[in-house]
């Protein structure tokens, strides 16, 4: 696809086949390989029934999406959000393939979810959701096949209900062996210290290497951020030990801003009594979102959904750099707009691989019945991050391309010389 192109498309997979093709394009990959990566694997859809608290049944959709094992076990998140749908799990599976890729950690990509809106249940009625969801996907998820991992609206709890769900079907003697088939559980179920902060410390580590690469100095820096779920409080968490101070913050309930700075740390307790929602967080003065797009900072932090930052809300940004915690956040208007004004980009492919990374070393330390401490997390997190952050600086100057572009020539080039070792059965 062309530059004159860019603004044809409407789900959010054609932004992922955009930049697919620009990619391709720009480092000539072979067109067989093009044509493997250019569709997914496997695409699950199961409807399932739930008994709600009142006696009643509700129908569910849910999804799984693998877009491509090449380099290890499908691996993805699962989120519970009204807006999944098919192209919606499609994009994101296909983002994970090349998250592992650039990061040079053996998994292949999926992603999955319920279409549905999980404020709308009690604790009892998300927990069967979840169960029922995973006994529908039965063997199309396992340890060393498909693992998934917390998203939007799931958390630790959501993976342990997957857990024990899936072990419940094993046959008894293979239940222990099998605690790896979701990443993200609690610590006390098998899962890992940093994980849960994973993410947001993922973003932080590449900001830091930004910061360093432009001689630009952390302390004092203002930013702002888009969604206050694990990546966007974390991230603003993380950014407050730097000296960082956070303007104006949104969540689904509205956005909110304060030029003295906002405590990341009084908020998350403000959000945690209310619901996780923070549009009438008394320190702060309530704003529009055109406001929140328009507030002067030296980063933005996207952390919610798909499609922010487009040729609407583009223009409107006044930032050095945009961090982009959320997955595909940033649509190809909006990339154009952002080149054109020249404001950095940390991709999202490389800026919120935190997350996964961090899944990997869970997953390594169950299969070895191992229990790393926080520092070796931390250490072996910031060690992959940073040398993929490498990796993507130098190809986009190698390139004389976009951070982005250069993301996915770093992720396709390692998925090519998979092929290429291989070949193609039979
Ligand atoms: N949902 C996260 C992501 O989009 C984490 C996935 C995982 O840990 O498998 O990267």
């Amino acid at each position: 696809m062309t530059d004159s192109e860019v603004g044809k498309r409407g789900n959010v997979y054609e932004n992922v086949v955009w930049q697919f093709n620009k990619a391709s394009d720009l480092m000539k990959l072979d067109l067989d390989i093009r044509k493997i990566l250019g569709k997914t694997t496997n695409e699950i859809i199961v409807n399932f029934p739930v008994k709600m608290d009142d006696g009643r049944i509700e129908m569910f959709t849910g999804y799984r999406v693998q877009h491509n094992n090449a380099l290890g076990p499908f691996k993805g998140g699962l989120r519970f959000h009204p807006a999944v749908d098919i192209h919606e799990v499609r994009a994101l599976a296909t983002w994970m393939t090349w998250k592992s890729a650039l990061t040079y950690i053996p998994f292949g990509g999926a992603k999955g979810g319920i279409q549905c809106d999980p404020f709308k249940y009690s604790q009892s009625e998300l927990e069967r959701i979840s169960r029922r969801f995973t006994f529908a996907l039965g063997n199309n998820i396992g340890p060393e096949y498909d693992i998934p991992a917390p998203d939007v609206n799931t958390n630790p709890q959501i993976m342990a209900w997957i857990l024990d769900t899936y072990i419940s079907t094993m046959p008894a003697h293979e239940r222990q062996a099998c605690i790896h088939v979701v990443t993200g559980k609690p610590i006390e179920s098998g899962g890992s210290l940093g994980r849960d902060k994973a993410t947001g410390q993922g973003v932080v580590y590449t900001v830091e290497e930004w910061a360093r690469d432009k001689g630009f100095n952390l302390a004092g820096a203002t930013y702002t951020v888009q969604g206050f779920g694990n990546v966007g409080s974390w991230t603003a968490l993380l950014l407050k030990q730097h000296g960082s101070k956070l303007l104006a913050v949104e969540d689904a309930s509205g956005a909110i801003a304060n030029a003295e700075g906002i405590d990341p740390e009084d908020l998350i307790a403000y959000a945690k009594k209310n619901n996780g929602l923070i549009s009438e967080y008394p320190k702060a003065r309530p704003i529009d979102r055109k406001t929140l797009f328009q507030t002067k900072a030296d980063i933005f932090v996207p952390a919610a959904l798909e499609n922010q930052i487009t040729a609407d809300t583009a223009p409107l940004l006044n930032v050095k750099l945009v961090a982009e915690g959320a997955n595909g956040p940033t649509d190809p208007d909006g990339d154009q707009v952002l080149q054109q004004k020249g404001i950095d980009l940390i991709p999202d492919i490389l800026c919120n691989a935190g997350g996964v990374i961090v899944s990997y070393f869970e997953w390594l330390q169950n299969k070895r019945s191992e229990f790393w401490e926080l520092e070796e997390v931390d250490t072996k997190l910031h060690r992959k991050i940073v040398s993929a952050y490498e990796r993507v600086r130098d190809t986009a100057k190698e390139y004389k391309t976009d951070w982005r572009t250069a993301a996915y020539i770093v992720a396709l080039s390692h998925l090519d010389t998979v092929y290429r070792e291989r070949g193609i059965f039979p």
